[in-house]
């Protein structure tokens, strides 16, 4: 099950892609849950249309994907709750509350950037204004110098914790997307010579793009083995296996949330491995992680 958002004749909506159906892309969802409750609940709520308020709403997501499949095959047709084609896919979530980054959690990558990987996660925050969904295009200031992609696992959180333990952190998983993790890196490098933060490299708007959709954690075997490559022009530039994580999900889970209270929507991007180098205009990115789907986007230099 994988949940997306979409945009269709200027309304933006969710739907759900479940097993394969030929001749369909998914229901959508906000329609579905709508004709629900009026059929079988006997009133109607208002629409929800973001996924954010849709985490907020329901913790347990798998069981009302299921409930809403069943109920899509029984009135699908009737109430029109198929989308017969792909239409145009949005970033998951167009307002996460934060955006948590991990730094160097990656020991090939920490190593090519001269540094060791840290005894303890090191971690940041991008801004929900940097979100760009697939197809949309990452523009680079020729200011900054190098930039680089960096291709992360992110974790969709689902259930709200505070201080949460390493053997409950798994609970709070919603489920996974793919996060890029667009970087300024001579802005950088420069920060962490002077001794400064990393915000300004890490934060122009469109450099978090993501997608392109949430697959539901029970979906996704384990989420320390997946296979993740970048492509840039459809050369490999980044290949590793999440398995290779110096800090595992539930450690980081555990960490952050025990600084900050976690909520639904909220996103971790778990780190990049080894493999970074710069972009150019014009450059064509795809990202993949294992059963994730694929994430592309194009480069544009633009001139200040
Ligand atoms: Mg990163």
């Amino acid at each position: 099950m994988q949940l997306f958002q979409f945009r269709q004749k200027g309304l933006v909506q969710i739907g759900l892609q479940f097993g394969k159906r030929t001749g369909e892309f998914g229901i959508n969802l906000t329609k579905t849950l709508l004709a629900f409750q009026r059929r079988e609940l006997g009133r109607e709520h208002p629409a929800i249309d973001r996924m954010d308020t849709l985490l907020e709403e329901y913790l347990e997501l798998d069981d009302m994907a299921k409930e809403m499949v069943t109920f899509a095959s029984r009135y699908g047709e009737e109430e029109r709750l198929f989308l017969a084609e792909e239409p145009e896919i949005l970033a998951p979530l167009q307002r996460p509350g934060k955006i948590l980054c991990i730094g160097q959690n990656y020991a090939k990558h920490a190593a090519e950037t001269g540094s060791k990987p840290p005894a303890t996660p090191v971690y940041f925050g991008k801004v929900a204004d940097c979100i760009i969904g697939p197809g949309e295009t990452i523009m680079m200031p020729r200011r900054f110098g190098r930039v680089d992609p960096e291709i992360e696992l992110a974790v969709v959180i689902g259930k709200p914790g505070f201080q949460v333990p390493r053997d409950q952190a798994m609970d709070m998983v919603a489920g996974y997307t793919i996060l890029n993790d667009v970087t300024a890196r001579d802005v950088q490098n420069k920060a962490k010579d002077q001794g400064m933060p990393w915000f300004a490299s890490k934060n122009y708007a469109s450099f978090c793009p993501m997608g392109p959709n949430i697959t539901l954690k029970q979906y996704v075997h384990d989420p320390h083995d997946l296979e993740m490559t970048l492509s840039v022009n459809g050369e490999v530039r980044q290949q590793e296996n999440t398995g290779q994580m110096v800090f595992d999900i539930p450690h980081l889970i555990e960490t952050l949330s025990w600084q900050l209270p976690l909520r639904p929507g909220d996103v971790i991007a778990t780190g990049t491995p080894h493999g970074i180098q710069a972009l150019a205009d014009g450059d064509l990115l795809e990202m993949r992680i294992d059963g994730l789907g694929c994430l592309k986007n194009a480069v544009r230099e633009i001139q200040h």
